[in-house]
């Protein structure tokens, strides 16, 4: 076990946190724990389970006794159950949003306006889609008629990232169970303390035992516990694109079915036609929202020439004005990265970045606070031009929050710049010119594309990357088609 130091300020929360296995709140069967760091303060605050595969199989055990009478449940019970935990995440709003913050490093405002009433959506909108999911009829007249059973796979395994955390675990659980699967599922070590609040949520809301199983732990332990087991017939998977590379590897033999929510290098593509106060408003916040830990905000800012230098003095100046600080204070704009590791890893990009030749236009110092946020993990926001495509910085994902801009002439070389990586997660259009963002749209490499707006969701649409960004969609009934296998069944007359 490694030492424990519990820090004093978030008493209110529960210190302890435990495994959710059929029903019931357990701790791991080797009985060790892991640290659970608060990043705006660097101190232990709890501890979690550092669960194997015993856990995973207790886990998988009950989640296959819950399975048969989950999946023949009328589907109106399961949307009022599903419903209910809906409204036990809205009714604990800030005890949910306090904790992430605290787990996290993100601030209280976007824990509270973002992320806990997502997780509340997702549980609602997938227990509503349920009841909307049809199948499709094909006859074949005067001989037969075809008809498609869509029936869950049984035990599902999804595992999410610490970035959103309960935003982009209940993403996965919800369409799951709506479905009729039972779920084995396992947050981000870094990040455990609301899928906790969760596990006693689903108490709460009357989810029968074994339907819902939460297992805590390392990636490389629980995590792959969980991707081996036989009798897991699908994962859904959101994390870095090397973790969904050995995903898929361990899960590929076994042929089971696979979604995998991978990383990006997003770019925002800016025309001197656009609407520049909008522009500058959303580049800034899908530069920097949640420290530039959403995989969905753009690390990359091309801008049309006649308008960059503009652009660039005014960026500039605003991201200068972003207020770095415990993420509890209303005052604060962005709180702490997640870990210590992760502020290493993000301070190692912007050395590379200088070692590729990029200039620093502001930010990168760490930020020193006094009294308990001595110890957190916080870095000013930067902003680095004058770095040619090619290079690691512009290539490999970063997940913090720094950016590179450059300049472009022509709609041709702005498209092949924001082609130019590996990844193919989300892009980001600004122009005033319907016809050209209609064929630049159409020629982005992303899953998805926003004209003129940033983070703009609608839960009915598909989510997901092309290329290096991932496989499958998730969102509406694209999450529901994946946790169900379709039967066609023949009857001829
Ligand atoms: P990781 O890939 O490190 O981890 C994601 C999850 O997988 C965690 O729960 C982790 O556990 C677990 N895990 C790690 N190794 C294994 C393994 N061998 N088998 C099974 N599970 C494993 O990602 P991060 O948590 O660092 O998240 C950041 C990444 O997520 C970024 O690349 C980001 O782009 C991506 N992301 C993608 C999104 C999308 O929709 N495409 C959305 C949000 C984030 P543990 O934490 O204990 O290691």
């Amino acid at each position: 076990m490694r030492p424990r130091t519990i820090s004093q300020r978030p008493a209110a929360l529960e210190k302890d946190i435990k495994n959710y296995i059929n029903g019931a709140l357990i701790p791991a069967a080797s009985g060790e724990y892991l640290d659970n760091v608060n990043p705006a303060t660097g101190q232990v605050y709890s501890q979690l389970p550092d669960s194997g595969p015993e856990d995973v199989d207790r886990a998988v055990e009950a989640a296959a006794k819950a399975f048969p009478a989950w999946s023949m449940l009328d589907v109106q019970k399961r949307y009022r159950i599903l419903s209910r935990l809906a409204d036990v995440i809205e009714q604990n709003l800030e005890a949910f949003a306090r904790a992430e913050t605290t787990d996290n490093g993100k601030v209280l405002s976007l824990s509270s306006s973002v992320d806990i009433p997502r997780a509340q959506a997702n549980f609602r909108f997938f227990a509503t889609a349920i009841l909307h999911f049809a199948s499709e009829a094909h006859p074949m007249p005067s001989q037969a008629v075809n008809y498609t059973l869509r029936q869950p796979l049984g035990v599902v395994g999804c595992i999410s990232p610490w970035n959103l955390p309960l935003y982009l675990f209940t993403w996965k659980i919800a369409p799951a169970l709506a479905a009729g699967n039972t779920v084995v599922a396992k947050p981000s070590e870094l990040t455990p303390m609301t899928a906790f609040l969760l596990s006693k949520a689903a108490m709460e809301a009357g989810l029968p035992p074994g339907v819902l199983n939460i297992v805590h732990g390392l990636g490389g332990k629980a995590g792959q516990a969980i991707v081996e087991h036989e009798q897991v017939k699908a994962i859904s998977f959101t994390g870095g694109t090397r973790t969904g590379e050995q995903i898929a590897r361990l899960a590929a033999p076994k042929f089971k079915k696979l979604s995998l929510e991978l990383g990006g290098k997003n770019p925002n593509l800016i025309f001197a036609d656009c609407d520049f106060d909008q522009m500058l408003f959303d580049t800034l916040r899908s530069s920097f929202s949640n420290n530039g830990q959403i995989c969905l905000c753009g690390s990359r800012i091309y801008v049309q020439r006649p308008i960059y230098e503009r652009f660039t003095e005014e960026f500039v100046k605003r991201t200068e004005f972003l207020r770095v600080g415990d993420p509890l204070a209303s005052t604060t704009d962005m709180g702490a990265l997640v870990s210590a590791q992760h502020l290493e890893k993000v301070e190692s990009y912007l050395a590379l970045a200088e070692v590729e030749g990029g200039h620093r236009l502001t930010g990168g110092q760490r930020v020193e606070l006094k009294g308990e946020h001595a110890g957190g993990f916080f870095i000013r926001p930067a902003v680095i031009e004058g770095l040619p495509i090619q290079c690691r910085t512009n290539q490999e994902e970063i997940f913090g929050p720094v950016v590179t801009i450059a300049p472009f002439d022509t709609e041709e070389e702005g498209l092949a710049l924001a082609n130019g990586t590996g990844y193919g997660l989300s892009a980001t259009v600004w122009t005033q010119d319907l016809s050209r963002a209609t064929r630049v749209a159409e020629q982005l490499q992303a899953g998805i594309v926003w004209i003129n707006c940033w983070m703009v969701r609608d839960l009915r649409t598909p989510f997901g990357g092309v290329k290096n960004s991932g496989v499958g969609r998730e969102g509406g009934f694209e999450a529901l088609r994946f946790f169900t296998e379709a039967k066609n069944v023949c009857v001829k007359y």
